[in-house]
């Protein structure tokens, strides 16, 4: 193997395999079996390390697990069912009653239920801060056993400085946790900036062709092994084999894919900006977010008042409506509709985001024609009112 930091590269040489094929087998088994009783005993013993039970271990999974951890530059990960069974297994790994977590504003709305729904009525208490307060507050965290963060923000793509988060954190001896889905490991990564643990919905880039749900989580040795004791086996949020292996087809294009959402970012950020029909466009400065090394292709615009939303929405011809995002195709959400998801108060309504915003991913097409329908959509939309 070349000793690289290129992702690219890393995964052009990962597969061992004798036959020369360059994807890795889904080990499609639920078990695996021993030769003879003293590897049987030695295994359950914890002496040795082979698979035993696929809903800890499973060869395609730990293939995954293990690109992982070296894009995220960690020592060890593991895979999840989703990103939100990634997301509740480890913060219900560390975190107990009575404790306390400082979480960011705007944080992606299920992770809001799960903290209000589930980790509230079990007697944790949680108090939200707009992100850049976990830098520039140095006590902010005093008192506190998590902070939980996303950087950008998922809604508004806020950012703060993760290295002086994760300093004020070491001082107050406060568990660090980021999500690091907007970013990916090819524009981000938190652990090199003294953050704890990342964790990704790998449903977004890193699958990048809309047809698998996952998640999985980056850490230290001791971290993931709690993760991999406690809730992986008795939460039981595995990731499949055969998802694995689409999650490696995926990292494979992972850097070309997000140098191409970068540009096109950048072109319709350049446009919407002279636009006279958008009042406000939220993407991160990278001038002024250290450690972000790149744009993805999520943002948010505010339109003008003079934008009926609903008639711009039906005029779209290219981009589709729907939810999530990462993929090939472009898709849109306005923030309208996302207040009407579920009958509780999600974190968009009680952090108040413009009811004019919509949530624009840039996919993969043609950019020049994606700017052509996002313009005739602003401007049906417009004769409308
Ligand atoms: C989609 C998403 C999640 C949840 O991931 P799933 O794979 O859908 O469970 C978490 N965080 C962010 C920022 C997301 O966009």
């Amino acid at each position: 193997m070349i000793e690289t930091s290129s992702l690219a590269t890393l995964l052009a040489q990962v597969m061992d395999d004798p036959h020369g094929a360059v994807n890795p087998p889904i080990v499609q088994s639920s078990l695996f079996a021993f030769d003879d009783y003293n590897a049987f005993e030695a295994r359950m013993a914890g002496q040795t390390d082979e698979a035993l039970y696929t809903r800890v271990q499973n060869p395609t999974v730990a293939a995954f697990e293990n690109l992982m951890a070296q894009a995220e530059k960690g020592e060890a990960a593991v895979g999840f069912a989703s990103g939100m069974a990634a997301i509740s297994s480890t913060i219900l790994a560390f975190i107990k009653a009575g404790d306390r977590i400082a979480c960011i504003e705007h944080v992606y709305p299920d992770t809001y239920r799960l903290m209000e729904r589930l980790l509230r009525p079990f007697g944790v208490e949680i108090d939200y801060y707009p992100v850049d307060a976990f830098a520039n507050e140095p006590d902010l965290l005093k008192d506190v056993q998590l902070a939980y963060l996303e950087s950008p923000t998922s809604m508004v793509m806020a950012t703060t400085d993760l290295a002086r988060v994760a300093a004020h954190a070491r001082r107050h001896g406060v568990l660090t946790m980021i999500d690091n889905s907007w970013a990916s490991p090819v524009f981000q990564n938190p652990l090199s900036f003294g953050i704890d643990i990342v964790l990704h919905s790998a449903s977004k880039y890193i699958s990048g062709h809309s047809d698998t749900v996952a998640g999985v989580v980056v850490s230290s040795q001791a971290y993931i092994a709690r993760i991999r004791d406690l809730t992986l086996p008795l939460l039981g949020g595995k990731l499949a084999p055969f998802e694995a292996f689409l999650l490696i087809r995926g990292l494979r294009s992972l850097s070309a894919r997000m140098r191409q959402h970068e540009e096109t970012a950048e072109l319709f950020i350049k446009r919407l900006k002279a636009h006279p029909l958008v009042s406000n466009i939220h993407a991160p400065e990278l001038d002024s977010s250290p450690g972000l090394m790149g744009r993805a292709g999520l943002i948010s615009v505010e339109l003008s008042d003079h934008v009926d939303i609903p008639a711009f929405s039906d005029a779209l011809k290219l981009f589709r409506l729907g939810v999530s995002w990462g993929g090939f195709e472009s898709l849109v959400i306005p923030a309208r509709i996302a207040l009407a998801q579920a009958g509780d108060k999600n974190s968009v309504q009680r952090f108040g985001v413009s009811p004019n915003l919509v949530r624009v991913n840039l996919g993969l097409e043609d950019r020049e024609d994606l700017w052509t329908d996002f313009e005739q959509a602003l401007t049906l939309g417009a004769n409308k009112l």
